[in-house]
């Protein structure tokens, strides 16, 4: 299904519900473009506030604040998932919501995530719904161990889950998780994490960056490269996937599809993030529009985009708030590598596995992209 809506044009002003880097990326982007941009979130002084015309401060439970927030917009999206349906769908009733609050419903719980995959037939891993610990125990004896146990909602960057190794360490699980509704997925012996960042327009076009390559440390995005190092069948193979997932769920906007490459070369997804993504970050050195401005497109209802990678390589670290352990990093020498780009978020408060900012190295071959991101990373310790 598509819609045929006239743009929303530079000038107008476009809504942004969570207020974190993404949403950041996101408004320099729009107002780049000659959008304006109104953030809405809880807190005050945000990584999206700094940068937007507009910072709202509210809960996202008072619908009254909220229903304001829109009237004052043109269309409306979000930076990070876990937005409350009500609040997507009190938006829906003034202005266009991308991606809508049926995209959200499925993306922000685990378990009905995993079931949108079964019943479109995309791979995944073998997982089984977890409401008792009765269930869990049985699912352990299906799925064998090691397994992973994440909660249902509300879990990101690794949090939420815990690796059974044993079934005897079944109830500590279950207690470490809080006895939530959980998925109990089995463990998949990958031999890489890739994702591929797509975008549908309005008018059902579609676009993606082709595959990156992730490297997690304790759960956490640590390194992505592009383009990523695998056959172009299996390239083929994930583009089939998520244009497939894209047009089943009607995505209008950006949608990350998390994959696990199995040791026998299959794909299998393991997340999906509607929205822009950290491996995509990449995409605002590397290719001729990047995820954000992306985003902005299609939520506008304008025609997407390039994806045109502009150099041969490049690759993204991650700088989370660790970092900063020693002090303040040695930003001159991040600053004086030819060819790497400093992203900062304007976060304050530099607390270990937040994530601060990032760098970007673009170069002839991914390896050395990725060699030179981590140089780059290591000189921020070494102060002088
Ligand atoms: P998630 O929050 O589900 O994206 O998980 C974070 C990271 O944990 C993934 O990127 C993987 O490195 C690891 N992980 C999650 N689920 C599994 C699984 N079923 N098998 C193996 N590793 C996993």
């Amino acid at each position: 299904m598509t819609q045929n809506t006239r743009p929303i044009l530079p000038g107008a002003a476009i809504g942004v519900l969570g207020s974190g880097q993404l949403g950041r990326m996101f408004a320099l982007a729009a107002r780049r473009c000659g959008y304006r941009v109104h953030t809405y979130s809880p807190d005050s002084d945000t990584p999206t506030g700094q940068v937007s015309d507009v910072e709202i401060v509210g809960d996202y439970d008072d619908l009254d604040a909220v229903r304001a927030f829109a009237r004052d917009v043109s269309a409306v999206t979000f930076e990070f998932e876990n937005v409350p349906a009500p609040t997507a769908n009190a938006c829906m009733e003034i202005v266009p919501v991308h991606p809508d609050g049926h995209v959200l419903h499925i993306a922000q719980n685990r378990l009905r995530e995993k079931q949108f995959l079964a019943r479109a037939g995309i791979a995944h891993a073998p997982f089984r719904p977890i409401a008792t610990l009765d269930q869990l125990h049985d699912a352990l004896g299906a799925l064998g161990c090691p397994a992973v146990l994440k909660t249902a909602g509300f879990g990101y960057d690794g949090k939420g889950q815990v690796t059974i190794d044993t079934p005897d360490a079944a109830l500590a699980a279950w207690a470490a998780l809080g006895q939530a509704e959980c998925v109990l997925e089995a463990f998949v012996p990958f031999r890489c994490e890739v994702s591929l960042v797509a975008a549908r327009g309005a008018d059902g076009a579609f676009v993606h960056y082709g595959l990156i390559e992730n490297a997690h440390a304790h759960h956490i995005l640590d390194t992505s490269v592009c383009p990523a190092r695998v056959t172009p069948a299996l390239e083929a193979e994930a583009e089939r996937m998520a244009r497939a997932i894209l047009e089943e769920m009607n995505v209008v906007g950006v949608l990350c599809v998390e994959f696990f490459v199995t040791r026998d070369g299959r794909l299998l997804v393991n997340e999906l993030a509607p929205r822009p993504h950290n491996s995509g970050h990449l995409t605002m050195n590397a290719h001729a529009v990047s995820q954000f401005e992306q985003q902005l497109r299609a939520v506008c209802g304008l025609p997407l985009g390039s994806t045109d990678r502009l150099v041969p390589a490049a690759a993204m670290c991650n700088l989370l708030g660790d970092l900063w352990e020693a002090g303040t990093p040695d930003w001159p020498r991040a600053f004086a590598l030819p060819n790497v780009a400093v992203h900062l978020y304007g976060k304050e408060d530099a607390r270990p596995g937040r994530k601060m900012g990032h760098l970007t190295a673009t170069a002839p071959t991914p390896e050395a992209a990725e060699m030179l991101a981590r140089q780059a990373r290591a000189a921020l310790h070494s102060q002088s």
